[in-house]
């Protein structure tokens, strides 16, 4: 029996997913999810396999599409994992799901995209019903970088985090409403000191609802896993979590990576072997990068973010922030807050500044242009910030 079986949980309640149970008191279940095409169900296999074997309780696909969709009803009989699907804005596609997957993740910030006249509660209440008739358990999956504009326009513009708590805790409001009670929340950001403030919040005001944790874009390892360590130590050792990802930026043959750092952080702490983190280090570039999924368009993307993780180095001494993403359904958002951001399309990469374009550069040209932008910017600031 691993250490981690002795770290306390919070007194959530239990929810089933498929083979696992997560919450009242069960241990910390570590999940992933899968990077290649889903549609590329043989592939697909091979990496949902890997994980389940690597120890994930949960694996994680993406679905975008009808055809997406079937594939993952493929990949379920094939695999002997308990299969979680990832929408997007193509909500309608739980029906089709839920009979046979073990989990469905729906994000709030992504209701509003389809059928525009349909209020998003009337969305939840079909998910939901779904969900319950086909036997999957349910995660709300608030995300900083696609949070829901109604929230987002109710607070003030530098309040990042009262809009995914209120935006959790409507959505877990309205599934309580309808007694549909086996599902999970997740709060995350690419901020470590923000999921921890997001979390404790949620959790305070319902202390009840399991929680799955993760810094999103956590990048490179071994960074990302600091970054993710810090946050999960903290919320960890509060009793806060039921569930973790690590995501990191890894080739897929290393994927099952994931799985290793989320069992080794919850050993150290259930061990004892904490630190007493309270801020994360700020000094030095920050470089983040999505975990890749299958919405991926050129595997070139985890060798660029390597690259870039490379260049950031000569600039050990100025503090900036670059988002490097994988695809065009989360990299336009999620690379805003950056002060430069890159995210690739099949054939050139898309860089930022802020949330200004500054045009698509091919890969072999990107590193060029971006290392002209960090010495722009180093420029205009002057001196160090
Ligand atoms: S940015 Fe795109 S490729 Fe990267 S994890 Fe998010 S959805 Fe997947």
């Amino acid at each position: 029996m691993s250490d981690s079986f002795r770290i306390p949980t919070s007194k959530t309640r239990l929810v089933d997913v498929g083979t696992s149970s997560l919450g009242a008191g069960q241990p910390i279940l570590v999940q992933s999810m899968c990077a290649t095409p889903t549609q590329d169900v043989a592939s697909t296999v091979q990496q949902a396999q890997a994980l389940a074997d690597a120890g994930a309780g949960i694996v994680r696909l993406a679905v975008d599409s009808r055809k997406d969709a079937e594939a993952a009803i493929e990949i379920c009989q094939q695999v002997d994992a308990n299969i979680c699907i990832d929408l997007q804005e193509n909500w309608r596609l739980a029906e089709l799901l839920a009979p046979a997957v073990a989990k469905i993740r729906y994000n709030p910030g992504h209701l509003h995209h389809h059928e525009r006249s349909l209020p998003w509660q009337e969305k939840v209440k079909r998910i939901a019903h779904w969900a319950g008739e086909g036997g999957s358990a349910l995660r709300i999956g608030i995300n900083c970088g696609s949070v829901d504009p109604a929230q987002k326009a109710l607070w003030p513009q530098d309040d990042s985090i009262s809009p995914m708590v209120a935006s959790a805790l409507e959505h877990s409001s309205l599934l309580d409403e309808i007694g549909f009670l086996r599902y999970t929340v997740s709060l995350k950001d690419s901020d470590p000191d923000l999921v921890i403030e997001a979390n404790r919040k949620f959790a305070q005001k319902r202390p009840e609802v399991p929680l799955h944790l993760g810094v999103t874009e956590a990048g490179l390892p071994p960074d990302g896993v600091i970054k993710t360590r810090i946050a999960f130590e903290q919320l960890i050792s509060r009793g806060i979590g039921d569930t973790i990802r690590v995501s990191l930026t890894l080739p897929n043959e290393e994927k099952f990576q994931e799985v290793v750092a989320g069992q080794e952080i919850l050993d150290d702490i259930a061990a004892g072997r904490v630190r007493s983190v309270v801020h994360f280090r700020r000094e030095g570039p920050n470089i983040i990068s999505c975990p890749s999924c299958s919405r991926v368009e050129n595997g070139a993307f985890v060798e660029l973010a390597q690259q870039v993780k490379k260049l950031s180095e000569e600039y050990a001494e100025h503090q900036f922030t670059i988002a490097v993403m994988g695809c065009r359904v989360n990299g336009p958002g999620e690379t805003d807050d950056a002060d430069l951001g890159l995210w690739c399309a099949p054939s050139f990469v898309n860089l930022k500044r802020g949330s200004e374009a500054l045009g698509s550069f091919p890969y072999d040209e990107i590193l060029e242009k971006l290392q002209q932008e960090i010495e722009s910017l180093i420029q205009n600031r002057g001196s160090v910030s």
